[in-house]
């Protein structure tokens, strides 16, 4: 059985209890925080794997410049998002969301 430290007595609780029995502190939960608001990490790497989705669609009209800097954009977004899911900060689903946009992207403009 998996067991945590209280956060207001320091005793050793069940890690899925949501208040401690002994002092009725509450524990933080892991699922509580992933399912929080999310970070700017997670929002500016949506927004930027979003960005680099429109310029790969138009990646036909686009000349060198721009397009390494649809590259960069969708690095930039791969990483956020990727970073943001490593610490396990809120916006999970955002983040995968971004990642998979981004590498997406990322091999639209390698491909083209
Ligand atoms: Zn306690």
């Amino acid at each position: 059985m998996p067991m945590v430290f209280c956060r207001g007595c320091g005793k050793e609780i069940h890690d899925t209890a949501p208040f401690c029995p002994q002092c009725g502190a509450t524990q933080a939960q892991v699922d509580i925080n992933a399912s929080g608001s999310p970070t700017w990490l997670a929002i500016s790497s949506i927004v930027l794997a979003i960005l680099a989705a429109i310029c790969a669609v138009q990646v036909n009209s686009f000349d060198k410049d721009q397009i390494v800097g649809g590259i960069s954009i969708s690095i930039i977004a791969l990483v956020a998002g990727a970073i943001n899911l490593q610490q396990k900060k809120p916006g999970k689903g955002m983040s995968v969301t971004a990642v998979i946009m981004a590498a997406v992207s990322f091999l639209i403009f390698i491909g083209t």
